[in-house]
């Protein structure tokens, strides 16, 4: 497509092509949503307002094409570091769903996926709740029931060797700590932090899906036996 010269070019994450890539801004236009004013005690001849300010921006992809619509906001009485990320229609799929997914049970299935709607919309403590339920859904799966809490149904799962020492003590102070803190306690993790526990989740059901592909690849498939015999 032809490209204005004057176009701007900015580097945003590309659902497309899955990085961060250059895109064309095609347009941008600024809202003003005044909320207040005020007048410094020691100088009443100043008024300033309080207002947030909103850009919209149309991006395009520079060799995917694919459009992006853009919303940054600032708010006049926050610094630089407390103004709100920006907002992407559609939202950033920063980590893609696995496409092993589908091997899971469809209840699983269907909480992944909105736990990576979550995760993708930045509902942050959604998907941190969702992975704990995800990790409670697993170790029903694998114990046969419901064992209690999860320190009975870690303990569990250890001594039956479904996971390592270590493994039992990342999941715990990681997917159920965490869980249980966005839970009960109000806690929001940084955007990076739930990323590690998305990758965590990753490592635990993946394990589970070739282990299920492996059972059923060994009882499926007759190889040919080995000729003992010297020729
Ligand atoms: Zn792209």
């Amino acid at each position: 497509m032809p490209m204005n010269e004057s176009s701007k070019t900015e580097q945003i994450f590309c659902n497309c092509c899955l990085n961060k890539t250059n895109h064309i801004v095609h347009h941008s236009f600024l809202k003003t949503e005044i909320t207040g004013h005020y007048r410094w005690i020691d100088d009443n001849s100043i008024e300033s307002q309080i207002d947030w300010q909103y850009v919209y921006s149309v991006l395009e992809g520079r060799g995917c094409e694919t459009v992006t619509f853009r919303k940054d906001s600032y708010f006049s009485e926050y610094e630089d570091n407390e103004q709100p990320p920006s907002e992407y229609y559609p939202p950033r799929i920063s980590h893609p769903l696995p496409n092993w997914v589908i091997d899971l049970p469809e209840d699983m299935q269907d909480l992944m996926t909105e736990v990576y709607k979550a995760l993708w919309s930045d509902n942050r403590r959604l998907a941190t709740m969702g992975i704990r339920s995800l990790f409670d859904m697993y170790c029903k799966d694998q114990l046969g029931g419901d064992e209690g809490g999860f320190k009975a149904k870690l303990k569990l799962l250890q001594d039956r060797k479904i996971i390592s020492d270590e493994e039992k003590i990342i999941f715990e102070h990681t997917i159920v700590d965490f869980g249980n803190a966005a839970t009960h306690r109000r806690f929001k993790p940084k955007y990076k932090d739930l990323e590690i526990l998305v990758q965590i989740l990753e490592y635990l059901l993946h394990a589970h899906v070739v282990e299920l592909h492996g059972n059923r690849l060994k009882d499926s498939v007759s190889l040919p036996t080995r000729n003992k015999s010297k020729n």
